[in-house]
């Protein structure tokens, strides 16, 4: 088992999920550590609205059976096309996609100060498409702006998180999308 060192100690923290199979191993992982994530999911990114609750459901179930707390946050994709206007032609990994990490984790930030609590992570760095260094920027600029929350910059790629998540879409035949999440992705793919 990978041991887990939580900022501050926590036992109680906020995970942003963006989906099932990258939240797989990430959970799993806390609940053996003795951690107790809220899953927030908050994806406003995810078109169309059927995809979304495809995700949103495969998620729920996740949570469900790990016996975690889920919470369903909003969905506002016309919000989310405006904070992305103008980086809608930009490839994958660049410009859009910082900003929609920063969308998604100035949300998971202000809803961890909104439960009293103080750290919050994401899943969006288990994935090998998505960059760690803007994750990780994101983070740190949610960090910044909402006072009394830390950011937990982990490489959930590491300690063998990668292969066991692998093995939890398979074993549970978890839905596995074929693009990211946005409009973009799926024309660029
Ligand atoms: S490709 Fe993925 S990370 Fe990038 S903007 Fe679209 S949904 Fe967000």
């Amino acid at each position: 088992m990978v041991e887990l060192h939580p900022p501050l100690n926590v036992r109680r923290l906020v995970l942003h999920s963006c989906c099932a199979p990258c939240t797989t191993a990430i959970a799993e992982c806390m609940v053996q550590n003795g951690l107790e994530p809220i899953i927030f999911f908050f994806n406003p990114n995810i078109h169309p609205k059927q995809e979304y609750e495809k995700r949103k459901q495969e998620c729920t179930r996740y949570a469900t059976q790990l016996g975690l707390t889920f919470i369903d946050a909003d969905y506002d994709h016309a919000a989310w096309l405006s904070a992305v206007a103008g980086l809608e032609d930009e490839p994958e990994r660049q410009g859009r996609c910082l900003r929609c990490f920063e969308v998604r984790l100035l949300a998971a930030a202000q809803f961890t100060q909104q439960q009293g609590l103080q750290v919050f992570t994401t899943t969006l760095a288990a994935s090998r498409w998505k960059r760690l260094d803007q994750v990780q920027q994101a983070g740190q600029q949610a960090q910044e702006t909402v006072p009394g929350v830390t950011f937990w910059s982990n490489n959930w790629r590491k300690g063998g998180l990668q292969e066991r998540r692998n093995q939890l879409i398979a074993e549970l035949g978890l839905y596995n999308q074929t693009y990211c999440g946005c409009e973009f992705s799926v024309r660029k793919k």
